[in-house]
């Protein structure tokens, strides 16, 4: 069985990675439904800096991309537009039996729709997710996708409840693999938990053992925050990049606040000349790679962001999280007492992390993600739907 994915963005990297590992393990074990899977990985070029890109591939073992497309960085119609091109290219040489399309950028939206215009069917993992905020990219990207796969691969059963809002009725939730039908009425939608948890699980040893970041930022565990901003509704608003910065600063008073800088934001610092106020204010440093990175979440005394990714990370390391938006895709986490949405407000931003700085206690235990193995059920169920019945 052949499978073309498609990745151009940092957070499709890691989520990636979890995949291209378990096909590489399951070729050593062969099963009853498919002898052998091929991974044709097809690189859009959407981030292209070494720190953005390459660190990961090397980092996380994935395969070198067998194409790499290098459109850049431009205006969403001139990206999605030349990666659809490209793409439809790459698949009418490769004809897979499936493309596989992660999360939610344009890549992600450009895999998709090349792919189904060739009626090659389109996997989508991370699906479902939704933070009914139209005026977000990514939203545009998630919901378009979903609406042209054909097994959409959610990471919650929230996710899954908001597919079934939108129509989709053939659900398999939980996962009972002997359960699918071998020709499905497509689109059919599973819950097979978050590839971001197997690669948290799989990749936090080698970063305890390898990463030396926190004695180069010369850091004390648990005497720091963290914080990334880069989603383009606060980097392109300079309101609400002012403010957020302006919340960031009321806890750099209280402890060191690291802030690995987006190239997105370090443009939008600049245009605003916002820049040198905040390197005075933040230990500002170039994108880390996954090990450094996770090291740095897991020692974090708070952790600030707009990502999407980092918010399940503090999550997975226990660290208390306040979200730097307006609303969030992953809720469980909120209703939990995990994390707390500040917006783009100064002062509630600030509030939200004095308090969980504070006298926040960790809440009660949740698994939300699955147990790390959800590549293994992404690769059975396109096994058996690819299987002779
Ligand atoms: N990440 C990283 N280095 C950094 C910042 C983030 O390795 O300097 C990782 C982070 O640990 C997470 C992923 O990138 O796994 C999140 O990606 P991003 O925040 O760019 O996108 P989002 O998750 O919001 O889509």
């Amino acid at each position: 069985m052949k499978i073309v994915t498609v990745v151009g963005a940092r957070p499709q990297f890691i989520k990636s990675a979890a995949i291209s590992r378990a096909i590489r393990e399951r070729n050593g074990f062969p099963n009853n439904f498919v002898s052998h899977l091929t991974e044709v990985i097809v690189h859009t070029g959407q981030h292209y800096d070494a720190n953005m890109s390459d660190v990961f591939f090397k980092e996380l073992d994935i395969p070198k991309p067998h194409y790499n497309l290098g459109i850049g960085d431009s205006t969403h119609g001139v990206m999605t537009g030349r990666m659809l091109e490209k793409i439809e290219e790459v698949l009418l040489n490769e004809r897979p039996d499936w493309v596989l399309v992660y999360g939610d950028t344009n890549s992600t939206l450009a895999g998709a729709l090349a792919a189904v215009k060739l009626h090659i069917p389109v996997a989508h993992v991370e699906a479902g997710l939704r933070s009914l905020n139209r005026k977000m990219p990514e939203e545009i990207n998630r919901v378009l996708t979903d609406h042209v796969a054909s097994v959409l691969f959610c990471p919650t059963h929230k996710a899954v409840q908001n597919l079934q809002m939108e129509g989709f009725k053939n659900i398999l939730d939980p996962i009972r693999i002997s359960n699918v039908e071998r020709t499905p009425n497509f689109p059919l939608v599973v819950n097979v938990g978050d590839v971001m948890y197997d690669t948290a699980l799989y990749y936090a040893p080698k970063s305890e053992q390898k990463s030396r970041i926190l004695q180069k930022l010369n850091l004390k565990p648990n005497a720091y925050a963290l914080t990334t901003v880069h989603r383009s509704e606060n980097t392109d608003d300079r309101k609400r990049l002012k403010n957020i910065f302006e919340g960031i600063s009321k806890v750099a008073k209280e402890l060191d606040v690291v802030l690995p800088l987006h190239p997105r934001t370090r443009e939008a610092l600049e245009r605003e000349n916002l820049f040198e106020q905040v390197a005075q204010m933040l230990k500002l440093i170039d994108p880390l790679g996954y090990l450094d990175m996770i090291r740095l979440e897991k020692n974090a005394k708070l952790i600030l962001t707009d990502s999407g990714g980092i918010q399940k990370e503090a999550f997975f390391y226990g660290v208390p999280c306040v979200t730097l938006r307006d609303e969030t895709e992953w809720v469980e986490l909120v209703d939990a007492g995990w994390n707390v949405l500040a917006g783009a407000h100064a002062d509630r931003i600030g509030q939200a992390a004095k308090n969980m700085l504070s006298d926040w206690h960790p809440p009660a235990q949740i698994s939300p993600y699955g147990h790390g193995d959800t590549a293994f059920k992404v690769l059975d169920v396109l096994c058996i739907l690819e299987s002779p019945n």
